[in-house]
């Protein structure tokens, strides 16, 4: 048969659509590295809408081929890993060069609205910003970092998600020898205000107009359309920044450890190491192990993320204006709009969470009465704003009242806003519903969470593992026979300290 009757072959279509921009950009922003290869690897679970939101094939995902990829086995064509290299404040303290450690960007994926999402290993091997370390990941943090990711994501909260976990079938030496495992982190993106902060500290100005000019193009195009663009990206940065930390406070999260190498410029959260869900509310809360002196406790997030946006505003100052001083002066502006908004952002959500809609000159009174009764009265956050929905209306459906135990002092103020409710223009119907939409009935309490990984962990059983999952992707809808994971922690189940996930 001569060569014109053979019809050309169909170009295949990869099973991941990348385009790699950061991998563009020139050598001092990464190393070309490899994942390193495991022995056994088998997946335990994919996130199957996750999939279908980057148009990968989650049949695929699931085949030799895809746990190959999840492992770090194989490099899918049009990948091209990289780790980044970045610097932080570690705890307030500077460390001039960190990077991803234990981490391999395999591209950025492109779905079919041509949206772009990093794809990231974690756990997948050494890397030359290792710092003697292993480059790997114990199976406990990944599992404990699928739950709490996906639970932000369902409250709508940014966030960076993870696609699949694999087990790898290789050791890893903590302090004792745990199962590895290797978890696919999807982000907007890595950039971390620690990026800028390597580039800043070398006086690389060349790179760090490249990496301002990537991150508007990236995450922020219209501010490439003001007079300023390189302000326009800061104040949008602060705004998200502000906007991220207000939900934090709302839903009840402690971050944990609130570096700038953990802080995104896309408005993202990540690095979910001895991050937890509050039980009982109090504004000093702390559960991570490494955080001795509280810096990174509840109450302090708001603070903290001024702290880490001014580290931000410094770097930038010589792309601000050419002139230093008007530079500095855009910068101060720039922060000083921080606190305004996230206490709007705040204010306005807990306003929400209580079932108010006309701002009323008392709310914010009523707001900080009731947090103050819950913290002297140790009550539950979660259970607490759940029951309040409850009784906002006439709905019959299981309530968690017999879950939560109260004072008369709580009954005052209950009294006072039941009489608030009334001035506002919305039926019970209304407001109930949308309180039921927004105050959560499950989070992944800590000691859930501990279930899970001693179950996974110490009998290799994922069953309390995917139940979690499933639950906590449904976090508003309550019935009585899953009471268990509403329940607050009794006292012998509390789990006061969290560990790194290094
Ligand atoms: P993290 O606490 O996860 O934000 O990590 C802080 C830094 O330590 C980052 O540069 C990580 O890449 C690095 N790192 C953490 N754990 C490991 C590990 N097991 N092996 C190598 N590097 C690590
Ligand atoms: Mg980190």
């Amino acid at each position: 048969m001569s060569a014109r009757w053979i019809k050309p072959l169909l170009k295949i279509k990869p099973h991941i659509h990348f385009d790699n921009s950061y991998a563009r950009l020139p050598g001092q922003f990464y190393t070309r590295q490899n994942p390193v290869p495991v022995s056994a690897p088998s997946l335990i679970r994919i996130n199957h809408a996750l999939a279908q939101k980057l148009d990968i094939d989650p049949v695929w995902l699931k085949s030799d081929e895809g746990i190959s990829v999840v492992a770090g086995n194989k490099v899918p064509d049009g990948g091209e890993p990289i780790a980044t290299v970045y610097a932080g404040h570690q705890f307030g303290g500077w460390n001039p060069q960190l990077g991803d450690g234990r981490a391999i960007l395999l591209g950025e994926v492109l779905n079919n609205q041509n949206e772009r999402y990093d794809f990231q290993l974690k756990g997948s091997g050494p890397t030359p910003y290792s710092r003697g370390n292993d480059g790997r990941a114990p199976l406990g943090p990944v599992l404990r970092e699928y739950i709490v990711s996906e639970a932000m994501a369902t409250f709508r909260i940014p966030t960076t998600r993870t696609l699949a976990v694999a087990a790898t079938g290789d050791p890893v030496y903590r302090q004792g020898i745990l199962p590895g495992a290797i978890l696919v982190r999807i982000a907007k993106s890595h950039i971390r205000i620690g990026t800028f902060e390597f580039f800043s500290f070398r006086n690389d100005q060349e790179s760090l107009r490249l990496l301002t000019d990537h991150v508007i193009q990236r995450h922020y195009p219209k501010a490439a359309e003001q007079k300023n663009p390189v302000l326009a990206m800061l104040d949008a940065v602060i705004e998200n920044q502000a906007y991220l930390i207000a939900a934090w406070q709302q839903i009840g999260f402690i971050h944990g450890v609130m570096n700038t190498d953990n802080m995104l410029l896309s408005g993202e959260t990540i690095d979910y190491g001895p991050c937890a869900f509050m039980d009982e509310y109090h504004p000093g809360t702390v559960f991570s192990s490494i955080d001795r002196n509280s810096r990174y406790a509840y109450g302090n997030q708001p603070a903290i993320g001024h702290w880490n946006l001014r580290n931000l505003a410094q770097v930038l100052i010589p792309l601000l204006n050419k002139n230093r001083d008007k530079a500095r002066e855009l910068a101060q502006d720039s922060i000083n709009k921080y606190m305004n908004l996230l206490t709007k952002s705040y204010q306005n959500g807990m306003m929400m969470k209580l079932g108010l809609c006309n701002v009323m000159p008392d709310d914010i009174k009523l707001i900080k009465d009731l947090l103050a009764i819950m913290a002297e009265e140790k009550m539950d956050y979660t259970l607490t704003f759940r029951y309040l929905s409850d009784l906002a209306g006439d709905d019959a459906r299981d309530g968690v009242g017999d879950l939560i135990t109260f004072s008369e002092k709580f009954s005052f103020w209950l009294e006072r806003w039941k009489k608030r409710l009334i001035l506002d223009e919305q039926t019970s119907i209304q407001r109930q519903a949308r309180m039921y939409a927004l105050n959560p009935v499950f989070i992944p309490r800590n000691h859930l969470i501990e279930e899970v990984i001693q179950a996974a962990v110490g009998e290799g059983n994922f069953n309390l593992f995917h139940q979690l999952v499933d639950i906590i992707t449904h976090p508003f809808e309550y019935k009585a026979a899953l009471k268990k994971y509403a329940l607050a922690p009794r006292p012998e189940q509390v789990v006061n300290e969290t560990f790194c996930g290094t």
